[in-house]
């Protein structure tokens, strides 16, 4: 008897595929629960209900001044790889075995923050993903509105993108050909 074709067995079906996440944002992907604990471990009460009120914005000054708003939660290494967890828990759920995300290595360093040890912790939280199914790649990114020469330190030899290299092989051993080459794009 042929099977019936139904939108829940649809449904069943597609959340079953292995999928890839192609443009993401780390830092655009926290959930408001997670904002909440961000806050709360820097001293600062923010309820659910703000963060959800933050993230309905108008327009595309108001994303800003949510972005702007959320990452400024973000001051430590251990901060990244808490958001990293939580994204990859959230990737895995849908069973996406691969995604490309992009990361504001402009706002670390506009915060002066060091991004060779944020990027560590999102690494390592990466490669704990890694083992369990989901492989994520990292694009790093300058915030055009900060101006060239902010975005020539996030991506000049030997500034930020060479320590995020260094400090993202998915082993010690094992650098693919990608690594080498293109490695904002392919690390
Ligand atoms: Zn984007």
């Amino acid at each position: 008897m042929p099977t019936t074709v139904t939108l829940q067995n649809v449904e069943t079906l597609l959340a079953a595929l292995p999928k890839a996440e192609l443009h993401l944002h780390l830092e655009g992907a926290i959930e408001p629960a997670t904002v909440v604990e961000l806050a709360a471990r820097h001293g600062v009460a923010v309820t659910a209900e703000e963060v959800q009120a933050r993230y309905h914005y108008r327009d595309f000054n108001g994303f800003l001044e949510a972005f702007r708003w959320v990452t400024s939660f973000l001051r430590t290494p251990d901060d990244y790889r808490l958001i990293t967890e939580r994204l990859a828990e959230r990737l895995l759920a849908q069973n996406v075995a691969y995604a490309e995300v992009t990361l504001s290595v402009g706002v670390m360093l506009r915060r002066k923050q060091d991004p060779a040890a944020n990027f560590a912790a999102i690494c390592a939280a990466g490669r704990n993903a890694h083992k369990k199914g989901l492989r994520l790649q990292w694009i790093f990114d300058a915030v055009r509105q900060f101006g060239p020469d902010a975005a020539m330190e996030v991506s000049s030899p030997g500034g930020a993108n060479e320590i995020g290299r260094r400090s993202c092989l998915w082993n010690g051993r094992r650098r693919t050909r990608a690594s080498r080459g293109e490695f904002s794009r392919r690390l």
